[in-house]
């Protein structure tokens, strides 16, 4: 039975679900978050603000909840050419997936958040990729999961587990289970305070949460919103 976890959050509704999933069922979660000079340094601030509202307004969890840890990826800007670390638009490449996607980034999360976990003694590492939603990411994927905790058990010599409670689960599906972790509060909270927007929009207030509201990861959010609004199938 494992009993502690490390969380990869990056202050988004997915990750935050991530964290109160982990919170309800670890006695002990770290937290761990990555800048790599993204080009809108809202979600590293929404991260703050989401562990800040966790704490005080879940105390159950706020005694489970134990250090946060930020790790500067600055390099990942150096190698990568995408529209979440340079000032491109967003389009759909000739492979088919969009210019959001930053080749190898979940996979050197995955790899320094094992390193920490090693050293912090942490046993799960909790990430909210899903193979569900549109982008297709192949470093999203299960088998990619299934092969990093293979890669990373027999690389460190200890064994981890790799947990995506998102993985086969769409996005009105996502806020149903933030609700039934955390109620109400856990959604308002989502709503308040957690950041998706591709464009970095904190100004533009919809009924699921702050955005411009036409990105993709708008787009998802929203409909996700109306589906979790409707009655359950
Ligand atoms: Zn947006």
């Amino acid at each position: 039975m494992h009993t502690t976890a490390l969380v990869l959050f990056s202050g988004g509704q997915d990750s935050t679900t991530c964290l109160a999933q982990a919170l309800s069922r670890f006695e002990r979660v770290e937290t761990i978050g990555f800048d790599y000079r993204q080009r809108h340094s809202v979600e590293l601030g929404a991260r703050q603000v989401v562990l800040e509202q966790v704490r005080t307004q879940f105390p159950q969890w706020a005694g489970r909840l134990g250090e946060d840890h930020l790790l500067d990826l600055a390099v990942l800007g150096q190698v990568s050419d995408t529209s979440l670390t340079r000032d491109t638009a967003f389009k759909m490449e000739s492979s088919g997936l969009p210019n959001t996607f930053v080749p190898g980034r979940n996979l050197l999360f995955l790899t320094l958040a094992a390193a920490l976990a090693y050293r912090r003694g942490l046993e799960v590492m909790v990430t909210g990729v899903c193979e569900t939603d549109f982008s297709g990411y192949p470093d999203c994927r299960d088998d990619t999961m299934k092969a990093m905790q293979l890669a990373l058990s027999l690389g460190m010599d200890k064994r981890f587990l790799i947990d995506t409670p998102l993985m086969w689960i769409d996005k009105a599906a996502t806020w149903r289970l933030a609700h039934s972790l955390g109620g109400d509060k856990l959604v308002s909270l989502i709503i308040e305070h957690t950041h998706t927007c591709y464009l970095g929009d904190r100004k533009h207030r919809h009924a699921w949460g702050y955005g411009c509201g036409t990105c993709p990861a708008c787009e998802l959010r929203a409909r996700g919103y109306a589906g979790f609004l409707q009655p359950a199938p």
